[in-house]
């Protein structure tokens, strides 16, 4: 067998090196979570349910991930994946999504609205996102559930979906690079993520169930150019994390609804409507977060 020398082992293991930053530099995966309540166009329940006008609003919902979608396409995404992460999680319309994105559609799903996220990615998107329960001025507040939840801490902040979808992000490393929603959604995006959170407001509400809504044209070309901003500059953003432990802390809106999860090993009642519990893990708390939250649907 041949001997290799010190020094042609050096240059093979450059030219691997070199080979592969050429290869990681080629890919550039975008992943991209889409809610439904701060689409374009969307201001009502029964748009974002079984009312007449769901059928329009799915069409809507497409519409409006396809624009982010060419954004990342436009910034160089090799890759992109939409999971869709509303309701039953079956809105989007498979056939009129953009056909180089991949499409994670239904439920149930272990990790939810930010199911498929790994640490391969290089940018994760929200579209249609809306601001927490308990927001002024924005289109179907809530957090996670508007039957059982009246707000969600963690180590202190009240989090909106968003912020608790970039902790799952952030536990991979990936930065939440763009939001789009109504104008409240945008602001908690910037409040918790960072001032350079890039944002698409496509309307402004006025109370819970109105707003007054960009042009659909204006609000996919508004969509289309900050995804594409937000995919060249996100390396300036960084991945958003907390501190372990992390302090889950859970406001029911009734008191009976922390009578179950006092059930649960670990989990303390802190008030008469709400409980907490500790996790050194973030993605093993917000498991355990997502459980509390379905045995309050029981009572
Ligand atoms: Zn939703």
């Amino acid at each position: 067998m041949h001997r290799m020398t010190c020094g042609s082992l050096l240059i093979l293991l450059i030219v691997l090196l070199l080979a592969s930053s050429v290869t990681n530099a080629q890919k550039l995966k975008v992943y991209i979570s889409a809610d439904m309540e701060g689409i374009t166009g969307v201001v009502s329940a029964d748009q974002t349910g079984a009312g007449p006008d769901y059928g329009m609003a799915r069409k809507w919902m497409t519409d409006d991930v396809n624009a982010a979608i060419v954004g990342a396409l436009e910034a160089g995404a090799t890759e992109v994946v939409v999971n869709d992460s509303h309701g039953d999680m079956r809105n989007i319309l498979p056939g009129e999504l953009n056909p180089n994105a991949a499409l994670i559609s239904g439920s149930p799903k272990p990790f939810g609205m930010m199911q498929g996220i790994d640490a391969s990615f290089d940018a994760v998107m929200f579209v249609g996102y809306h601001a927490r329960a308990g927001t002024v001025d924005a289109v179907l507040d809530h957090t996670i559930s508007s039957a059982v939840v009246y707000s969600i801490r963690i180590n202190g902040i009240e989090m909106p979906e968003l912020g608790i979808n970039a902790l799952v992000a952030g536990y991979y490393n990936v930065p939440v690079v763009m939001l789009s929603g109504d104008r409240s959604a945008c602001e908690q995006a910037k409040e918790v993520l960072g001032e350079k959170t890039v944002v698409a407001q496509v309307k402004e509400a006025i109370g819970r169930t109105a707003a007054k809504n960009l042009s659909f044209e204006g609000a996919r070309k508004l969509i289309r150019q900050q995804a594409k901003s937000a995919i060249e500059k996100r390396k300036e953003l960084k991945p958003y994390k907390l501190n372990a432990p992390y302090r889950f802390e859970l406001a029911y809106f009734r008191s009976s609804q922390t009578d179950n999860a006092l059930s649960v090993r670990g989990v303390k009642r802190i008030s008469p409507r709400a409980v907490q519990f500790e996790s050194e893990d973030f993605i093993v708390g917000c498991k355990l977060l997502r459980a509390l939250i379905s045995l309050g649907r029981d009572n």
